[in-house]
C-alpha cells in the first residue's frame, strides 16, 4: 500500500564518493526516476554532527564525524513514491562487504568494516539514505533551508502521479 507519508529522503554522497564516483551515484536515483527537489555541495562539520545525532552514544561517533568532514559531501532531497525504502534499496547494506553489487554501496565499494577496524581507518560506504520517514524529515530540515526546495516537474510524473 502506498503511503504518501514516504514521499521524500534525503541522501548525502560521501567524501570518498565525491572523489570520483558523485555523477554516477546521482544518475542511480535520477534513473528509476526520483526527482532532485534540492543539491548542493557543502563541507560543514556541524551538519555531520546533528545529521548523526542517533549515534552520539557510539564508539564510531567521532570516527564518523571525521570521515564525514574529509572532503566536501553532496547533499540531495529527493522526491519519488516509497522515497525512503526505494532509497535505501538503491544504495545497499550498510557494510559494503555485504552490500549487492548492483547497489550503489556494493559497485562503488568493497570494503569490510572489519578490515577498516583491523587497519585503523573510518567505514567508508559512499552514500548515505534516510532509514525511515521521519528521519527524512528531519535530515531534509538539517541540510536545506525551504527555499533551497524547489518544486518543477519531471518526466516520469507524467506516469507517476
Ligand atoms: N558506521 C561506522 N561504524 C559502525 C557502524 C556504522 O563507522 O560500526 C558508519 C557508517 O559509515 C554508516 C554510518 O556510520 O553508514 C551510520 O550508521 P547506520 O547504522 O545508521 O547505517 P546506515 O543508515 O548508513 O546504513
Ligand atoms: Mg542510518
Amino acid at each position: 500500500m502506498y503511503h504518501e507519508r514516504d514521499r521524500e529522503t534525503l541522501i548525502v554522497i560521501k567524501p570518498d564518493a565525491v572523489r570520483g564516483s558523485d555523477s554516477d551515484v546521482v544518475s542511480r536515483f535520477e534513473d528509476v526516476g526520483m526527482k532532485i527537489m534540492g543539491m548542493k555541495m557543502v563541507r560543514r562539520g556541524s551538519a555531520a554532527r546533528g545529521h548523526y545525532s542517533e549515534h552520539v552514544d557510539k564508539e564510531f561517533y567521532d570516527r564518523l564525524v571525521e570521515y564525514m568532514k574529509q572532503g566536501p559531501v553532496v547533499a540531495m532531497a529527493l522526491e519519488g513514491v516509497n522515497a525512503v525504502e526505494n532509497c535505501r534499496k538503491i544504495i545497499g547494506d550498510t557494510n559494503p562487504k555485504d552490500a549487492n553489487p548492483s547497489t550503489i554501496r556494493g559497485r562503488y565499494g568493497h570494503m569490510s568494516f572489519a578490515h577498516a577496524d583491523g587497519s585503523d581507518s573510518t567505514h567508508q560506504n559512499l552514500v548515505h539514505a534516510s532509514a525511515t520517514p521521519e528521519e527524512a524529515e528531519k535530515e531534509v530540515g538539517i541540510w536545506f533551508e525551504d527555499d533551497e526546495l524547489h518544486d518543477y516537474r519531471i518526466g516520469s510524473e507524467e506516469h507517476v502521479r
